[in-house]
């Protein structure tokens, strides 16, 4: 659940921007309350500047955490973060969080922690991994893409790709690069699933662990607006534990759920 008495309105300057593939800067920004709080999972939500468009904020994913700075990870889609990629050093955001609920890596039910992620959904991969590296967990990624242009591997350890087009690593999607995996490590013990992604990908993920009763973690994505449950422009319907549908705030619930819930 949210932990609203750890969330900040930080104004900020971006300290560093590199590129880190087609259309996706990594931008970098001294947040040392946010920092402090944030856990993987966590999200950010970003005034862009100080106009009245984009007139609401854009929410981003904590990239990475290296003391007092954060990192977000952008994909180029649209005004917001095209504004933010062609962003320079100096430039002065407003960044509000950490928000969101997180990855749930000390549960003890699993000995290796499998990290399955599809285009800019690998946002999220880096601090997880750190996370899990910090408490001595396996882990081990599967990073999915249409194409090389499209694989997000920078600064990860320990991982496999596939690409739709067989471009680079496992041809074909990342479901399959999974199954792959799992036949080939016998020695992987329990495992579980840290995923983020495209939808559709999210959804085979989700029926691909359920039917192995594996423990399986999706980070989701909606149009979001406030990022704290106020505007209430990020509903998403997902199954409850008698398989009926039931809506949540992806900001306040979210963006981390159970796998088992997202069946639609
Ligand atoms: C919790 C959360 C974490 C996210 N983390 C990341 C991240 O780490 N890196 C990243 O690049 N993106 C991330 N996104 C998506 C990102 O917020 C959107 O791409 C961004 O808000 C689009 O803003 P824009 O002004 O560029 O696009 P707009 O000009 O507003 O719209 C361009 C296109 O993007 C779609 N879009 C708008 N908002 C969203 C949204 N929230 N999610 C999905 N599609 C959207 C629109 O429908 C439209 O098709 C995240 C979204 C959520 C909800």
């Amino acid at each position: 659940m949210l932990q609203t008495s750890a969330i900040s309105d930080v104004r900020t300057r971006i300290s560093a921007i590199r590129p880190a593939g087609a259309g996706v800067s990594i931008l970098s920004m001294p947040c040392p309350k946010i920092a402090a709080a944030a856990k993987p999972g966590n999200f950010v939500n970003i005034k862009i500047n100080a106009a009245d468009q984009p007139l609401l904020r854009r929410p981003f994913c904590i990239h990475n955490v290296q003391g007092d700075i954060i990192d977000v990870m952008v994909k180029n889609v649209g005004r917001g973060t095209a504004l933010l990629c062609e962003a320079s050093c100096g430039e002065s955001l407003l960044v509000l969080g950490p928000l969101g609920n997180s990855f749930g890596t000390g549960t003890g039910d699993f000995d290796t922690a499998l990290l399955v992620s599809g285009g800019i959904g690998t946002a999220p991969m880096l601090f997880l991994e750190k996370t899990l590296a910090a408490a001595g967990i396996p882990f081990h990624h599967l990073v999915g893409g249409r194409s090389r242009s499209d694989l997000l591997t920078t600064s990860l350890s320990n991982v496999s790709t596939a690409t739709d087009d067989g471009s680079e690593g496992f041809h074909g999607n990342v479901v399959q690069l999974l199954e792959k995996y799992l036949t080939e490590q016998t020695d992987a013990g329990r495992v579980k699933v840290f995923a983020c992604g495209p939808n559709p990908m999210l959804k085979a993920l989700a029926s691909f662990c359920r039917a192995r009763a594996f423990p399986c973690e999706l980070s989701l994505e909606s149009i979001m607006g406030c990022g704290v449950g106020i505007c209430y422009g990020c509903m998403v319907e997902l199954s409850n534990a008698d398989g009926e549908k039931e809506s949540i705030l992806l900001c306040r619930e979210g963006p981390v759920i159970d796998g088992n819930r997202f069946t639609t």
